[in-house]
């Protein structure tokens, strides 16, 4: 608790300020992020990777700070049992169905994702 991680967001999945937005994190690494702050990284391509992951970094070429963030839910379990209430705020469209969610993250993890993966939904609210 208390420590500042970067969160990355496609470009058009930006919220807007005082919305909330979700995603979804493959293992337990985010679950501790509950009450955190999160700088919003916005990618328009493929993140570049390095420092852009430190908050105290200037982001890669292809990204861009674009505000802050504060945790206010983290849910702990396998993809199947997310519940429903929490992709809701998936900034996606298509994500806000558990279909179109799945989908994604295949595209996105390839075969080290499947529906009985364990993973970390976060709901965040945009601060600025
Ligand atoms: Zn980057
Ligand atoms: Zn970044």
């Amino acid at each position: 608790m208390g420590t500042t991680r970067v969160l990355h967001v496609p470009v058009d999945s930006l919220v807007e300020i005082g919305q909330k937005g979700s995603a979804i994190k493959l293992g337990a690494d985010w679950l501790a992020t509950r009450h955190s702050d999160l700088v919003l990284c916005i990618n328009s391509e493929k993140c570049f990777g390095d420092g852009c992951d430190d908050p105290e970094e200037h982001a890669c070429l292809n990204c861009t700070r674009s505000g802050h963030a504060q945790v206010i839910f983290t849910h702990y379990g396998i993809f199947r049992d997310i519940p429903a209430r929490t992709i809701e705020y998936a900034p996606e469209r298509r994500s806000r169905r558990y279909s179109g969610m799945l989908d994604n993250l295949k595209k996105e993890h390839g075969d080290a994702f499947s529906e009985w993966s364990a993973c970390t939904v976060l709901i965040y609210r945009r601060i600025d």
